[in-house]
């Protein structure tokens, strides 16, 4: 008999014995990045063995969000779960099902913790949402509790600027702007905030521990824990300024970018399939370089130094 396992979301609760925040975990939202399982699983054991005490507040962990796409080992079951994430009254694939469920996760907890790696090489780094606005892509009141919570997970990193840029590209594709919403875009919709980990490299032995680490700092910074608050570990900041899509097979990036790499105003990045170049427009950072793009898919970010001042 074949069982299937993803008829169901596994959650695993701790709940405090006092009042505090309930923060969320999440692992696996793209079945391919196997950190955030380990170290999810490794927290659990530790909160169960006593090791980790949970005081107050409330956490859930979810080890593995997307059981399909992990089993199969893809980034994807049926589709990109951290896009267009809504609750659909007519769901009609893998990732519909689990947006409904994960929407309604998400609304029941205070912050998110979403535990991703990437692609390219890479040092680890934490997404964080817009500074506190009222505009019309992403409105929003609690950039200084993200933030202070971005500050302390461990990289030395932070980048933002996500959800305007990825607007751009929708409409550059023709596509809807909400395409860009995922899980902290959601739970910011919806009155709380996250963060998104980004630990390196989808196979990078140290990612696991990264992420790890990450899980830690905050339970013990949101004082679900009676450990101390953990110190600050950003140091920098990148803004995400544009994208730039892959428009036919024979665009090339020149080079095996990292995520992170520095490129001066005016340094090529990438050729398009006629041979004319793709330039860096000011000094900045290439993120998310995708050397196999197929049309229409982002081909790399492009970010400038920026400053988590809010
Ligand atoms: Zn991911």
């Amino acid at each position: 008999m074949t069982i299937d396992f993803d008829t169901a979301l596994e959650t695993v609760c701790f709940t405090g014995l006092r009042p505090g925040p309930k923060l969320l975990v999440t692992g696996a939202v793209h079945g391919n990045e196997i950190c955030g399982p380990q170290a999810i699983a490794r927290a659990i054991e530790d909160c169960r063995s006593g090791r980790l005490a949970i005081a107050r507040g409330h956490v859930t962990f979810v080890p593995v969000v997307n059981a399909k796409a992990y089993r199969q080992g893809t980034r994807e079951g049926d589709r990109n779960l951290n896009r267009d994430l809504r609750e659909r009254a007519d769901p009609s694939s893998n990732e519909d099902l689990l947006g409904n469920v994960l929407c309604r996760l998400l609304r029941a907890h205070d912050v998110l913790l979403d535990i991703h790696s990437f692609r390219s090489r890479g040092e680890p780094f934490v997404f964080v949402g817009p500074s506190n606005n009222a505009g019309p892509i992403e409105p929003f009141r609690l950039a200084e509790p993200e933030r202070d919570l971005a500050r302390r997970l461990g990289p030395r990193l932070a980048m933002f600027g996500w959800l305007p840029t990825y607007a751009r590209a929708a409409a550059a594709r023709n596509g809807n702007a909400a395409e860009g919403t995922g899980t902290t875009e959601y739970l910011r919709s919806c009155g709380g905030y996250g963060v998104t980990l980004e630990c390196g490299q989808h196979t990078d032995p140290r990612a696991p521990d990264v992420a790890y680490d990450a899980i830690l700092r905050a339970l013990n910074h949101l004082r679900l824990t009676d450990a101390g608050p953990p110190s600050i570990t950003v140091e920098r900041a990148i803004e995400i300024v544009d994208v730039v899509l892959c428009h036919s097979v024979g665009d090339r990036l020149v080079r095996e970018w990292r995520t992170g790499d520095p490129v001066k105003a005016g340094e090529t990045i990438a050729t398009r399939e006629d041979g004319s170049p793709l330039a860096a427009p000011a000094d900045g950072f290439v993120i998310f370089p995708h050397a196999n793009a197929r049309p229409m898919e982002e081909m790399y970010y492009f970010g400038v130094a920026g400053s988590l001042g809010i």
